[in-house]
């Protein structure tokens, strides 16, 4: 098998004061080699809890279903140690917010060595290669900075030096949750251009978790679009956001002018995001889709392919284009 990592009808969940609630619902994508996805929905989506299930970083309680086929093993499956091993190295995780996934009381050289020291690499080495990583992440003068608290950097240093203690496990998969949520816009693109360049040049695959469609767009090779806990659609990101096969994944288009040259306007989404907690019978986009009958109310439709590469999970996605 050619796929990096392969997930076979993943399920998420979390106890609830009611019982437990399914939060993933039968999730099923794969991330190439080298490529970049994105994964996109609203929040409640699931999209975060499908990338913690992946790192191995669920709540307390969580049980999980299917599978998270990695090199050989099932992430799901797999013994501690070679979960610590994969988790941290052979995949890393970018969070969104950087001062809480960084230790306050260490410098960032500390915390960047720390993989590499695990090797047994000696100081000069460990200093050489920390130098290297900053510098990778864009973190100008890199060697005058290694003493430097996370406090002491910018919002966007700090993602930068996050940048570089994901990398420095050699990692061949980054998962990247919400990466520039919490920055400013000129420093947003900025990340997102070091990213690209990043996941080009080492060729890494990526897993861009966003609730924003232009940071997809910008950045992701091929798009898995989730809501309530389900994949709604999954194609190449030029595909399914200029020939969207899913009302849904269309409304997400209307209400970011400018992603679709025919879209002067920006539509707000109609109605309010269903949530796994209270996940409408059948289609789970039934309340707010403008195409729904009465067997969306009734029937969950399974996802199916449109054209190659390309799949969708609504009952008569074939009409959409009519409605454009
Ligand atoms: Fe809309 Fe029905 Fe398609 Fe769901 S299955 S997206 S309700 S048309």
């Amino acid at each position: 098998m050619s796929d990096m990592l392969e997930l076979v009808g993943l399920v998420v969940d979390l106890p609830g004061p009611g019982g437990a609630v399914r939060v993933v619902d039968g999730v099923s994508f794969d991330i190439p080699p080298a490529t970049t996805v994105g994964l996109i929905g609203e929040s409640g989506s699931g999209k975060t809890m499908t990338a913690n299930a992946i790192i191995g970083l669920l709540p307390d309680g969580a049980t999980t279903g299917g599978a998270l086929c990695w090199r050989g093993d099932d992430l799901l499956r797999v013994d501690r140690r070679r979960r610590r091993r994969v988790r941290g190295r052979e995949i890393a995780m970018i969070f969104q917010d950087p001062l809480a996934a960084l230790n306050p009381t260490q410098t960032i050289a500390r915390q960047v060595g720390e993989i590499l020291r695990r090797d047994g690499l000696d100081r000069d080495e460990v200093r050489r290669r920390v130098v290297d990583l900053l510098d990778r992440a864009g973190i100008p003068e890199p060697a005058r900075r290694l003493n430097n608290y996370p406090h002491e950097f910018s919002g966007g240093m700090r993602q930068r030096a996050m940048i570089a203690l994901a990398l420095a496990g050699n990692p061949a998969l980054l998962l990247a949750d919400e990466p520039t949520t919490a920055l400013d816009v000129t420093v947003q693109a900025r990340i997102l251009r070091l990213l690209r360049t990043i996941q080009e040049s080492e060729g890494l695959a990526m897993l861009l978790v966003s609730h924003d469609l232009r940071v997809v767009a910008h950045v992701a090779h091929q798009v898995v679009v989730m809501y309530a806990g389900r994949v709604a659609e999954r194609g190449p990101t030029a595909t399914v956001l200029r020939r969207p096969a899913h009302p849904y994944t269309r409304a997400l288009v209307d209400s970011v002018p400018a992603i679709r040259t025919r879209t002067a306007l920006a539509h707000p989404l109609p109605g309010t995001p269903a949530t796994p907690a209270n996940r409408p019978a059948g289609c789970a986009f039934h309340p707010r889709c403008p195409l729904a009958r009465e067997r969306c109310r009734t029937e969950q439709p399974a996802v199916r392919s449109v054209a190659p590469d390309h799949w969708t999970a609504c009952h008569f996605a074939e009409e959409i284009a009519d409605r454009v």
